[in-house]
């Protein structure tokens, strides 16, 4: 006859309180000895409750992130087995057996650590790779040299300067909104709980990836990787503490920096993109020195806090690689916000003091200025420097990069490299899916990096996100294109956003038909790219664009009508005059 048993956490040692990490039953299901049920977390150790006897489960009564303790029930199993032993054991998973998981688990040996795959750098690239390599059944190391996952993009890129340019927008907006008859008070900013909440934000986003790693059984290990040998890394930690790593595959995903100008003195009053996120102060007067998407979505963000922002660029238009006509549309709508933009200018030297910095221009415009707070974004470069890269046998260029083939491997086939250390443009969409195609070439698949564009967007105000083939650039290179604007003028939706001076563009191959750009100028650009993305990626031509219902009113349907355009069948613009 069948018993109903209940099963309870058992003796877990010291631990009280852990969390319920993982469950790998529901009801319904049939386990046997030793499968485990549940997996617990405490401070030092991932523990797995396996199920002590054979039956199905007929209900859990613990959820992901419960707190358990010994004794607490974990689930009512129905069995045909005697019933005298079968409260289960913890398991820690350093030791578990691989039958235990589906996932096979890595032990540290004396040696250090042996495994499928050794990834290099916590970043997008870096952990995507190392996740989808686990999810193929590989064994991953995951080497980080700093405490959290992330790299540049969640702990000081993408993430904390898209939180700081979200207030920035709503600030604007609300202000905005006075001409629409609505008004508020003069904003009160807390720079300190500013930061807070931006920190909030990416502790949030890197803890979340911690519990991914540990879920998948990613061993992630915190220290400076560099190869000893083309099978094998040295991790030094923080500590001065060294493993052994080896591997049969590498990722190097080590990522990039900031380039330091060598003529900028070290003061606290010069900061490079991360200590500007850092929100040390609200300068009065501060300057950008370089003109690109990271300058210029910082000027909006130190803008929007009330400073007065000016922009020196060396070359003679702001945000290379974008149309003139959108980066014009940018220049208008910030004509009153920014103080001087300084187009084809060098900053020749910067004397800092206790009270600001006072910087000598040159080239287009000569003279000397005084800031509080001077931003140096120009560019960034691959960190190849500590991976002891000729100690495996490989080389980077002259510029630091590594050299990579479709799948993503070096000169040295069992190494692959993704992400800013491979090339522009230096992306974290672009990491991500290089990440995927290594891990699976790998893994022995045929996968390669073939994606036909790489969007980019610039979250300035107003937002400006491009992909393809660009009209300036298609006439630098004499390429017959055909160009279609929707103004954002005759948008419903964007004249009642109060963004009318918005644009979405698309560029077609006239002799296929076929979308091969697009830009969008205006709020949610970035959003909405991703349309113009599909549509290339698919060989999508006008008609199918454009026969496409887009839902109206939205700010999406430009994009129809500018397909439209193409066809000669939009009826929401006034009728085409015959030339
Ligand atoms: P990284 O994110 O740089 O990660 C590399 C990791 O490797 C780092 O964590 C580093 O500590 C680690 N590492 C390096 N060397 C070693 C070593 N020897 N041993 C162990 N670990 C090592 N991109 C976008 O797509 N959208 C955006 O909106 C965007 N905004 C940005 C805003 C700012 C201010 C900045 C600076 C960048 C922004 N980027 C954005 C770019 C994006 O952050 C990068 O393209 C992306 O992070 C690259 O990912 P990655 O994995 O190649 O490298």
């Amino acid at each position: 006859m069948n018993s109903i048993v209940e099963i309870h956490v058992p003796d877990i040692g010291d631990f009280a309180d852990v969390a319920v990490i993982e469950i790998a039953v529901k009801p319904g299901d049939e386990v046997n000895v030793d499968q485990a049920l549940i997996t617990l977390e405490s401070d030092k150790a991932a523990l797995d409750v396996p199920s002590p006897l054979a039956g199905h489960i007929l209900s859990l009564t613990v959820a992901i992130g419960d707190r358990v303790s010994k004794g607490t029930l974990i689930a009512m199993i129905e069995t045909s087995e005697a019933v005298a032993t079968v409260q289960p054991h913890a398991v820690s998973t350093a030791t578990r057996s691989p039958a235990i998981s589906s996932l096979k688990m890595l032990a540290p040996t004396a040696g250090g650590y042996d495994c499928d795959v050794a990834v290099i750098g916590g970043g997008p690239g870096g952990y995507s790779a190392a996740f989808r390599a686990a999810d193929l059944g590989m064994q991953v190391v995951l080497i980080e040299r700093y405490d959290a996952l992330g790299g540049v993009c969640l702990n000081v890129g993408c993430i904390p300067s898209k939180t700081l340019l979200h207030v920035a927008a709503i600030k604007e907006e609300a202000e905005q909104l006075a001409d629409h008859g609505v008004s508020f008070g003069a904003p009160q900013i807390d720079l300190d709980k500013l930061r807070q909440f931006k920190s909030a934000v990416v502790g949030r986003l890197t803890d979340g990836l911690k519990g991914m790693a540990r879920m998948r059984k990613v061993e992630v290990l915190h220290g400076t990787a560099s190869f000893a040998s083309p099978h094998s890394l040295t991790v030094t930690q923080a500590d001065g503490g060294r493993h052994k790593v080896s591997f049969a595959n590498c990722i190097i995903a080590a990522g990039s920096s900031p380039v330091a100008l060598p003529f900028l003195p070290d003061s606290p009053r010069i900061v490079n993109s991360t200590g500007a996120l850092e929100l040390p102060f609200t300068p009065a007067r501060m300057l950008i020195i370089g003109g690109g998407i990271i300058g210029l979505e910082m000027a909006t963000v130190y803008g929007a806090l009330g400073a007065k922002i000016d922009i020196v660029e060396m070359l003679d238009g702001l945000l290379p690689g974008v149309d003139r006509d959108a980066v014009e549309i940018w220049r208008k709508r910030n004509a009153g916000r920014f103080g001087e933009v300084m187009l084809g200018t060098r900053v020749d030297k910067a004397v800092a003091d206790a009270d600001g910095v006072t910087v000598t221009t040159a080239d287009g415009v000569t003279g000397e200025r005084r800031y509080d707070l001077v931003l140096q974004s120009a560019g960034r470069r691959p960190n190849g420097a500590s991976l002891g890269l000729e100690a495996a046998g490989l080389v980077a260029d002259a510029r630091g990069f590594i050299a990579v083939d479709r799948q993503m491997r070096t000169a040295l086939p069992h190494i692959l490299a993704i992400g800013d250390i491979v090339g522009n443009p230096m992306l974290a969409h672009k990491a991500v899916h290089e990440g995927h195609v290594a891990a699976e070439a790998a893994a022995g698949m045929k996968s390669s990096m073939d994606a036909r564009i790489i969007p980019s967007v610039a979250y300035t105000d107003p937002e400006i996100a491009w992909v393809g083939v660009t009209e300036d650039g298609a006439k630098a290179e004499g390429r017959a294109v055909t160009v279609t604007k929707f103004p954002w003028a005759a948008s419903g939706r964007a004249v009642a956003n109060g963004a009318g001076y918005g644009v979405t563009k698309l560029v077609f191959d006239p002799a296929t038909r076929r979308i091969i750009g697009g830009a969008i100028v205006g709020p949610n650009a970035g959003d909405m790219i991703g349309e113009i993305c599909l549509a290339i990626e698919m060989g999508a031509d006008a008609i199918d664009i454009g026969k496409t219902i887009h839902p109206h009113p939205t700010l999406g349907e430009t994009i129809g009508m500018a397909a439209e355009l193409f066809e000669g069948v939009c009826t929401d613009l006034p009728p085409e005059q015959p030339a």
